[in-house]
């Protein structure tokens, strides 16, 4: 029943590693100038993805979602209760396989319609395999109730009489550690009505609630101001041109940009304050139901995090302000301004003519990955040249027309992962590659290693194998610098990569920790109250060189993140985590490969901090926090150097 055993996997493992022996000299990689406005077909045939391994042809697909279909009815004839271990061994066997397939026909669907977005038969296949995978989640209920319905006596058992039932230990486990969570059935009936997705098996941000809905439709209904734009013309800001603007090189672009949007803002704080309250009082109710003392013990008990994981960050990161305090100086005295503002912070310290690195094709930036990441061992080193070349099939190159803008890394269990890129020939994008490769390879190792059930990361894990790459990277291109002007460059991108994803995320963190907390005290979340917050936590973290204007408290009005329901901190912690793990590799070589290793290829088999320790890194701890910070305070450091003590 299980179409990829432990046999296939092992074997699919075995002959990616005899064919990527090769190394990092690929088969004869051709040029091409990419083209964005180019259709498809115009696009050398060797940088498009080979979806062959997934699907021969379309129907193949249809008559595996029929497949899907007829098993999905199956599992809905188990009886969720009164199951021996056979029959739960049975039921879990025909959940994943089902999941399994369910899934490979849902990427088929989804990678086709990326690189054909204009193409509607393409769109119809994506929708109707999404909507056959929700009935795939929904049969989730019985699984998960069959699980229950053990007691600890009778689960021992079933594992000694049942050996498949080892397979599903993880998922298992990580059900039954909750289980004084799960209310009688009614009011569990009452809860799933209300929306709760504490139980989902998918991100929790995922499913949006009434209030976020709401939060959305009221940002999409507001009128933005005009604004003048460099060439003095009358221009309409919208929520997607306001970070240009707000990146303006004129100061008084950037200045009318900043103070019209928040103007704005403040016209509808009341409605704001309405939504993120809501928002955060039902989660606190949800969390509640379930005997949680709060939304934030909730929502972190779902990947087994103690809160200390959390608070550890706010604290680490508040002890050290002091290194944004020293960013936002240096910002203030290389751009010579009498104070650094909000509308100050976006726009490029330095000229945006420096930095080197354009023109870097694609095999140019394949080789340079592979030797930048060269510290991570032979191993990794063999996946990451096999799977950039493009020959292989798992990368689909350059940018043409009607394709899906960006890039992401898309792993299908057994076959290998597929990764998106639009490479358009600049240093850049080979960040972006090296990025993306981080989660396939991550995937990839996690698949040849576990079972379906236990090999998809989750979310909190999904940012460290990726910002590991990039920090890599970094640290290889300082190294081989040819100019002030290439390190320069290099390393405002670094300080400006911590100080949004490391401060500026747990700045966020700590607002929607205070909140919830308002929320659980009682008391009332009104606008001023909220303003009041977030304008002082922005005083504290960017400190005595920064000037706070008017409006500025009303920042918290528009950031999505705030209803991602504590998702918002694992920025900061996979950034933290990457570079704590780049750092040691850099120091200490094998050992430190040989832990991230078993991390990667751990999947989800074991809780994520227990997955974390293999690679070295302790979260409940200041010093992975640190590692990241220390690496701003050198990075200034130099740029103090090269920027304000050197040639300027
Ligand atoms: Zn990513």
């Amino acid at each position: 029943m299980k179409r990829w055993g432990a046999v296939a996997w092992r074997a699919a493992m075995v002959v990616l590693l005899t064919l990527g022996a090769g190394g990092a000299l690929a088969s004869e990689i051709p040029s091409y100038t990419p083209d964005p406005n180019a259709s498809r077909e115009e696009v050398p045939e060797v940088f498009r993805w080979d979806l062959s391994a997934l699907f021969a042809t379309e129907a193949d697909w249809k008559a595996e979602i029929e497949v899907v279909a007829r098993q999905v009815e199956e599992l809905a004839s188990f009886p969720a209760t009164d199951s021996d271990a056979q029959t739960l061994a049975r039921i879990l066997g025909l959940y994943f396989d089902t999941h399994d397939r369910a899934n490979h026909c849902t990427l088929y669907a989804n990678l086709i319609h990326s690189v054909r977005l204009d193409d509607d038969h393409a769109g119809a296949m994506e929708t109707q395999s999404l909507a056959l995978m929700d009935e795939v989640m929904t049969q989730a209920t019985t699984v998960r109730q069959a699980i229950l319905s053990f007691d600890d006596q009778e689960m021992t058992d079933a594992y000694a009489s049942e050996k498949d039932l080892q397979t599903y230990r993880s998922y298992i486990e990580n059900i039954r550690r909750r289980r004084d969570r799960v209310l009688d059935p009614q009011a569990e009936r009452v809860l799933n009505l209300m929306g709760d997705n504490l139980w989902a098996e998918i991100d929790l941000n995922e499913i949006p609630s009434k209030s976020e809905n709401a939060f959305g439709a009221l940002l999409t209904d507001i009128a933005w101001p005009k604004i003048i734009d460099e060439d003095g013309n009358e221009v309409q800001m919208t929520l997607a041109s306001y970070g240009k603007y707000r990146a303006s090189e004129n100061r008084e672009v950037r200045r009318q940009a900043v103070q019209a949007f928040f103007g704005t803002l403040y016209q509808f704080r009341h409605a704001f304050a309405a939504t993120l309250s809501g928002q955060y009082e039902f989660s606190t109710e949800l969390a509640r139901a379930r005997g949680y003392e709060s939304a934030k013990v909730a929502y972190l008990d779902k990947y087994a995090l103690a809160p200390a994981v959390y608070d550890n960050l706010i604290s680490t990161v508040r002890a050290h302000t002091d290194v944004l305090h020293r960013y936002v100086s240096l910002r203030k005295t290389v751009m010579g301004l009498d104070a650094v503002h909000l509308y100050d912070l976006y726009v490029p310290m330095v000229d945006a003519e420096i930095g080197a690195g354009d023109g870097m094709d694609y095999a140019t930036a394949r080789e340079t990955l592979i030797e930048a990441l060269g510290p991570l061992g032979k191993e990794y080193g063999q996946l990451l040249a096999y799977g950039t070349d493009p020959a292989n099939g798992w990368i689909d190159v350059y940018p043409h027309a009607a394709k899906r803008s960006g890039a992401f890394s898309a792993s299908v269990y057994g076959v290998h992962p597929y990764v998106l890129m639009n490479f358009q020939n600049s240093q850049d994008d080979m960040f972006t590659l090296a990025h993306e490769f981080g989660h396939a390879i991550h995937s990839h190792l996690a698949m040849t290693s576990q079972p379906y059930s236990a090999f998809r990361y989750v979310p909190f894990l999904a940012e460290i194998a990726s910002t590991c790459n990039e920090a890599l990277v970094n640290d290889y291109l300082l190294r081989h610098s040819q100019s002030d002007e290439e390190r320069i460059s290099l390393l405002l991108a670094q300080a400006e990569n911590i100080r949004t994803t490391i401060f500026r995320q747990t700045l966020f963190a700590q607002f929607e920790r205070d909140v919830h907390a308002m929320v659980g005290r009682g008391e009332a979340v009104t606008a001023d109250a909220l303003d009041e917050l977030y304008a002082g936590l922005v005083r504290d973290y960017y400190g005595p060189d920064y000037v706070l204007d008017d409006y500025d408290g009303m920042e918290w009005a528009y950031v999505p993140h705030f209803y991602y329901k504590f998702y918002v901190f694992t920025y900061a912690t996979g950034l933290s985590s990457g570079i704590a793990i780049a750092d040691r590799v850099r120091e200490m070589g094998e050992p430190a490969v040989k832990g991230l290793m078993a991390m990667l290829s751990g999947g989800s088999s074991e809780a994520p901090l227990q997955l974390l320790a293999r690679a070295g890194v302790d979260l409940t701890q200041p010093a992975p926090i640190e590692a990241a910070i220390r690496r701003l305070a050198e990075t200034l450091d130099e740029l103090e150097l090269l920027l304000v003590k050197g040639s300027r």
